[in-house]
Formats: structure tokens, sequence, C-alpha cells
């Protein structure tokens, strides 16, 4: 049965003008059978998923869902074949259809799923928008606005809006905030230039991303500034990471033309939580008056303290 065969025995002819916008229209409108079977199928689709013209029909479904997300789908569609929703649309903000086309590549979806009969058969009705290039522009955006542009790390916001997911995730962990503040900054900007001194902090900034785990949080807290927040991890080990950055970042070699070799050291302070749940303006707090006491002992060290147990809120 050729596609324009099926939607014609699916549309009576005197509803002529459904046919041709089903037809026509750019969104992607299919029909499956109560066994997942492609049963209405528009050239929309079939050019959304990257299929010829007439090759869906009397397919599986699955064939349009990438293999890790068959399951969910399956409970997805007897979920709704059993409710009462007559339509419900997916794939706005939090949720995301992915659908598979036929060369592998994943594309982002927005569906809206009917529940209908056809010549006397219950049918689930979709009508589909590949939003991909919707996702990616909101994407690309977010990934902005959380960013600081010089160092690619967490702009402050972002850090805080990460640390504050990151404890509600894992409450009852021990976690450690480090404040890094480069030593004599402005010397460097004063002898070598603004763009040597950017390049310290692009420097700095690689060293601290390379020396921590996936779920260590990152982030430019201003100028030549940064934080670090370390979930989930004893003091002996936070002071070792500490340390490993400030020496990874000290024996790094600075050449810049006209200039001997330069060398730069940096000075932090870390507050220690020892268990539950800390406030995050408090862990600053505790990391910024150890980084204060850091520098006034002469800069180039590391102070620890553990967090005051009234910070501590169970
Ligand atoms: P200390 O050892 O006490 O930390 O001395 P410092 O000179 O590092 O401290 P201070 O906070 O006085 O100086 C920070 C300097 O960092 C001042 C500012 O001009 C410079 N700075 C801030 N942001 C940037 C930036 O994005 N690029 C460059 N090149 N310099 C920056
Ligand atoms: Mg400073
Ligand atoms: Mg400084």
């Amino acid at each position: 049965m050729t596609k324009r065969a099926s939607i014609a025995s699916l549309i009576p002819a005197s509803q002529d003008i459904y046919r041709k916008i089903v037809f026509e229209i750019a969104d992607g409108i299919i029909g499956i059978d109560d066994h997942g079977i492609i049963r209405l199928c528009n050239p929309a689709t079939e050019s959304i998923f990257g299929w010829q013209t007439g090759e869906l029909l009397d397919k599986p479904l699955e064939v349009l869902l990438p293999e890790r997300v068959h399951g969910f789908h399956q409970k997805l569609v007897a979920g709704f074949q059993a409710g009462n929703t007559e339509a419900r649309y997916m794939g706005q903000r939090s949720t995301t259809i992915v659908g598979r086309r036929l060369d592998g590549t994943e594309i982002n979806l927005g569906i809206t799923i009917l529940r209908t009969s056809a010549a006397g058969s219950p049918m689930m009705v979709a009508v589909i928008r590949d939003i991909s290039d919707h996702v990616r522009y909101q994407n690309d955006l977010k990934r902005l606005a959380e960013t600081d542009s010089l160092s690619g790390l967490l702009n402050r916001r972002a850090f805080r809006a990460n640390v504050l997911q990151s404890v509600n995730a894992n409450a009852a962990a021990a976690s450690s905030m480090v404040i890094f503040d480069l030593d004599g900054f402005k010397a460097v900007n004063d002898r070598f230039g603004h763009d040597a001194g950017d390049e310290v902090i692009i420097c700095f900034s690689e060293i601290l991303r390379n020396s921590i785990r996936g779920s260590d949080i990152a982030g430019r807290w201003g100028g030549e500034e940064f934080v670090l927040f370390l979930p989930n991890l004893k003091s002996k080990d936070a002071v070792a990471v500490v340390e490993r950055i400030r020496a990874n970042f000290t024996r790094f070699d600075f050449n810049w033309a006209g200039h001997p070799t330069a060398n730069f050291t940096v000075s932090a302070g870390l507050a220690i939580g020892t268990s539950g749940y800390v406030d995050f303006s408090d862990m600053i707090a505790s990391a910024d008056k150890a980084l204060y006491d850091a520098k006034r002992g002469g800069r180039d060290q590391l102070v620890s303290t553990e967090m005051q147990h009234e910070a501590l809120v169970s």
C-alpha cells in the first residue's frame, strides 16, 4: 500500500481537505495501531526522519526511536492508551522526546498525541515537529548565561546554582569549599600587560578544570578569584586536591617575548564541612576568611578551616 493510498483509505474522499492538509503540512503526522505499527504517515514524517516516501508504512514505531527509550516509550503509550486524556503535548521545556533518523542521528521532537480510531480500529495519532534547532538554541543560550567567557568556567551565579543543586541531591555528605586568589596579580598586569594577565587566568582555569572529578564544581568568582566545591570528599583528600592545583600552577612556565620565564603563585582558603547540610553563604564566608589568613600569612599557601558547628544545619 502506498502512502497516498494509505492516507486515502483512512480519510474519506468527502474530506478531501483533510487529506490535503495531512499531505502538505510541514509537521509530521503519524498513526499507529494498537500493536504499535505505523498505519498512517505523511511525507513530512518521512522527511523529518530521513526515510524515503512510503518506507515507513507498516514498520513498528520503534524504528523512529533510539533503542534506549524503547521501554520508556512503550510504557508511555500504554499509559496513554489506558488513560482518559484525549490529547497531550510532549516535548516542551523539560520533556524532550528524542527521535532517531534513519542515518542514526538523534533529533528533538515536540509531539502532540491524540487517541482516536480509524476504520473501526483504535489508533494513536501523533503530530510531530522537529524542535532540534530550538533545543540547540536554548542550550546555547543557557550555556552562555552560565559561563564566564574568559575562563570557560561557571560564572558566580551558575556556580551557586550548581552547588545548591549538588547539596540538595547529596544532603548528608561532607563537602568542602575552596576560594583561590592569584597572588600579586595586579603586578602581573602591570609588568606583562593585560593580555598576559588574561593568559594567566585562562591557564589557572585549565589547571583547575583538569584537576577535579566530574562531581566537583568549579567557577570564576570574579577577577583573579576562583571557587571550587568538593562534595563527598574527606578533608585530607580535599587538601590534597587544592595543593595539587596550587603546585601545578606554580610549576607552570609563562614565556612572554622580552621577558625571562615567569612563574606565579596562588593562595587558597579551604572551608571543610564535616557532615550534614552546609549553607552556601556560610561556606563561602569561611573559605574567604581562610583565604584572608593565607594572604596575611605571606601568600603562596593554603589555609584550611573546619566549618563552625553553628554553620551546620541538620
Ligand atoms: P593579592 O596577592 O593580595 O591577591 O594581590 P593582587 O594584586 O592579586 O590583588 P588585587 O585584588 O588588588 O588585584 C587583582 C587584579 O586583578 C586587579 C585587576 O585589575 C585584575 N583583574 C581582574 N580581572 C581581570 C581580568 O579579567 N584580566 C586581567 N588581565 N586582570 C584582571
Ligand atoms: Mg583578589
Ligand atoms: Mg590576588
